[in-house]
């Protein structure tokens, strides 16, 4: 019974390969990196499977990756001896894309108008197995998922629909077959039918991966007679394993696109070593923008964990604290069980320990980039400050370098931001604390009548526009022996000796003559405010509504409103 059917793509998927179809992205030979990801993807899968259920009926003792190509029927074919997919797995995986962030990341290519900045999005987004409608109109795979008997046979052309049929018999793992399209074929450099083309994107792209990517090329000898000679087009050393000194900028930014499924280069690269007791090897990468599911339930965190170059998840959030979830990479422990899990890795106190370096690395990557590479350090906060800001409210170990690499808005300046360091440095004699104010956007906080007194003090007065603020500086009492303070809460004590001594016989004075209107003022207002009294911030403005040091602040408020609290 090989039933065919056909069937529609899910609408975003739709969306998606339009903008594939019609190639807005420029450098179309990527698809090759993503067709050798995803079988390289396979093959890890199914090395592990094989380590862990011992029953499973598979020959593991020659996995690899082929590219055939054909240039009579202009077909380029990736083939992999992988776990394969069912058929279920099929209309799953390929028929819908379910990435998180893919709402979002069509909203924004719909309102961006411009067509360089929809390619850089959808670089970020990464498509992956939608690339190869860049350079083909007909798209094959065929496939047999691992101890399972019947196979699945897709094909598309990458428009609405695509069928889906059970074939009786397939090789275990999966062959993509494109059938390039025709209006490349005189083009020298979209010829993915030639061996040169294939080499180089091979080594380009995909020179670390694992596994052997193979190619049957044929040569004509003098005597006229064709040789065919299997060759392996890569070199297959996992990077995070040799030498630093040894390892090219390009071979890193590759191998960070093939872990992040990011099409851009990365702002910084760690590459660690940990000896001892437990020895384990760590590459990892920070990202030059944020996925769209940064701060999303759903989204990706974490890096790789590989045990002695065996792949063992995705997402290990127990390497990573949730505040870092952006960084990307691998790390491989030595001396770990291949079928360790979640839960166990939460718990294991070596992996605890590795954890902290780890952090402790990133965190002095980001130190040194801010001093080393300002404009870089800049990207970096304008795109994950708000999820390191997040650090602050449990990371207490690491409290100081966080309070170090903050940067937040303030009065000194209308659109560059300050660190806590740079504030302190240029805090005036006689300045109590360091003082900020939360709300909810820049002009608000300007415009507030509790900034008067500090505008008129010459006092510089931090701006604090984002949600996790309100949350942070509760936490955090002071930096550097200065303790933070909001200038819309409690009292706040602006004034010298001399001036307090000046001011206090006129405030005495002023409490006798407003002690009547103070009192009928609060009694008229007893349902809205707790007390009516004199006031030395104003300057200008006649009023102002003050919260009490230990209230909540508007903000927040709304934040817990929000929240259903
Ligand atoms: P990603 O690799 O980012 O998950 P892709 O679009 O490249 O996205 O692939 C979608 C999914 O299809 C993969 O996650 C994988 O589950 C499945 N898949 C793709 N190619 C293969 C393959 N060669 N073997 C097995 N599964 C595959
Ligand atoms: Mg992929």
């Amino acid at each position: 019974s090989n039933r065919t059917e056909t069937l529609e793509f899910q609408a975003e998927t739709r969306q998606l390969l339009q903008l594939m179809v019609h190639s807005i992205y420029s450098n179309k030979d990527i698809f090759l990196r993503e067709l050798i990801s995803n079988a390289s993807d396979a093959l890890d899968k199914l090395r592990l499977e094989s380590l862990v259920d011992k029953d499973l009926q598979v020959d593991t003792s020659d996995l690899h990756i082929e590219v055939e190509v054909d240039r009579d029927s202009r077909t380029l074919t990736v083939r992999d001896n992988g776990i394969g997919m069912s058929r279920d797995d099929v209309v799953q995986l390929i028929g819908t894309i379910a990435k998180s962030g893919t709402a979002e990341l069509l909203r924004r290519m719909r309102e961006s108008k411009d067509a360089a900045a929809s390619q850089d999005l959808i670089g970020q987004f990464g498509v992956g197995f939608y690339s190869t409608f860049m350079v083909a109109d007909r798209v094959t795979l065929l496939t047999r998922r691992a101890g399972e008997s019947g196979a699945t046979r897709w094909e598309s052309t990458g428009e609405g629909t695509y069928s889906i049929e059970t074939v009786d018999e397939a090789p275990q793992g999966t062959s993509v077959t494109l059938h390039l399209k025709p209006e490349d074929s005189d083009d020298q450099l979209f010829d993915y039918t030639a061996e040169w083309k294939i080499r180089e994107i091979v080594k380009r792209y995909s020179d670390f991966i694992a596994w052997p990517i193979r190619m049957t090329v044929e040569r004509t000898g003098e005597d006229g007679a064709t040789t065919r000679d299997v060759q392996t087009l890569n070199s297959m050393k996992a990077l995070w394993a040799r030498p630093r000194d040894e390892v090219g900028a390009d071979e890193y930014h590759e191998f960070y696109k093939h872990v992040s499924h990011d099409w851009t280069d990365p702002l910084d690269v760690i590459h660690m070593k940990g000896e001892g007791t437990f020895e384990y090897e760590a590459l990892l990468f920070i990202p030059a923008h944020a996925p769209l599911d940064l701060f999303m339930r759903d989204g990706k965190r974490g890096v790789q964990l590989y045990v002695k170059r065996v792949f063992i998840m995705d997402d290990c959030e127990a390497l990573m604290p949730n505040y870092l979830r952006f960084v990307k990479g691998v790390v491989d422990a030595h001396d770990l069980s291949l079928n360790i899990s979640r839960e166990i890795l939460q718990q294991d106190r070596q992996i605890q320990v590795v954890r902290r370096r780890l952090v402790k690395k990133v965190l002095s990557a980001i130190r040194d980039m801010m001093t080393n590479h300002p404009d870089r350090y800049r990207t970096f906060w304008a795109e994950f400050g708000r999820a390191v800001k997040e650090g602050l409210l449990d990371d207490f170990d690491n409290r100081d370098t966080l309070l170090e690499i903050l940067s937040v808005g303030s009065t000194h300046h209308p659109d560059e931001q300050t660190t806590l360091k740079q504030y302190v440095e240029r805090m005036k004699e006689g300045q109590a604390g360091i003082y900020y104010m939360t709300g909810e956007s820049r002009s608000m906080i300007e415009n507030s009548p509790h900034m008067e007194a500090f505008r008129a003090k010459g006092y510089e007065v931090l701006i604090l526009t984002d949600p996790v603020d309100e949350v942070w500086v509760e936490r955090v009492p002071e930096f550097d022996g200065k303790p933070l303070q909001s200038i819309a809460k409690g009292q706040v004590d602006l004034d010298t000796e001399e001036e307090k001594k000046g001011a206090e016989a006129e405030r005495e004075q002023q409490q006798k003559d407003f002690a009547a209107l103070l009192t009928w003022l609060t009694g008229k207002l007893a349902a809205d405010v707790k007390e009516v009294r004199l006031s030395s911030r104003l300057t200008t403005s006649p009023a102002c509504i003050v919260g009490d040091a230990q209230d909540i602040t508007p903000t927040l408020e709304r934040m817990y409103r929000a929240m259903g609290q």
